[in-house]
């Protein structure tokens, strides 16, 4: 009976060892991925239909820049005023992507904001959800390579909707963050050089 309860204690012991180093390993698994975020961004109110529309758009978004820098660095003249600064923006909100953001859904009909985010501080970016027909790959991935590049120090000294970018009397074009949205919809083009 003793040399029985001694096998079972011993079995019980052993199982009870792999269960802890496998909760461990599960605990540390777990917290590596939330301080690196290698989940992706983070959704309040946004709903998964919505929140699949922005994580999709996130890969769109880092496409893009890609494609957009490569443009800039191959296209132009790398002592034109402005290609390196925008060559920097790009590679940073790129970084901002890719770290992901914490996106707050609001339904806000009177306000008139699609997106909106702090400038350099947080990862936090809100989105009106009145703007229902804005919620497409293109118009997604723009606003937020807009968004991301505010988290890389541009303004919105201007928005380019109806003109192509360029400079206001206080700032230069690469560092307003609607010429990047303008980019990521219509192409790269260079202000006095051809846009
Ligand atoms: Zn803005």
């Amino acid at each position: 009976m003793k040399l029985v309860y001694r096998c079972n204690s011993q079995n019980e012991f052993h199982k009870k060892g792999f269960k802890v180093k496998n909760f461990i390993k599960l605990i540390t698994i777990t917290t590596y991925l939330s301080t690196h975020n290698v989940m992706g961004s983070s959704f309040d109110s946004c709903g998964d239909t919505v929140s699949q529309k922005i994580i999709n758009a996130e890969t769109v978004a880092i496409e893009k820049i890609d494609e957009m820098v490569s443009i800039l660095d191959d296209k132009y003249n790398p002592n034109i005023d402005g290609i390196q600064n925008s060559i920097e923006i790009l590679m940073c909100a790129q970084n901002k992507i890719r770290n992901s953001f914490h996106f707050v859904c609001k339904n806000e009909p009177e306000k008139n904001y699609f997106m909106r985010t702090l400038p350099l501080i947080g990862k936090e970016i809100l989105v009106n959800l009145n703007f229902k027909k804005l919620f497409n790959p293109l118009n997604l991935s723009s606003a937020i390579i807009h968004e991301a590049t505010h988290k890389c120090g541009t303004n919105d000294a201007a928005y380019f909707r109806t003109s192509s970018p360029k400079s206001t009397r206080l700032f230069h074009w690469s560092s307003i963050a609607d010429t990047y949205e303008y980019w990521a919809k219509n192409g790269v083009c260079i202000p006095d050089v051809d846009c």
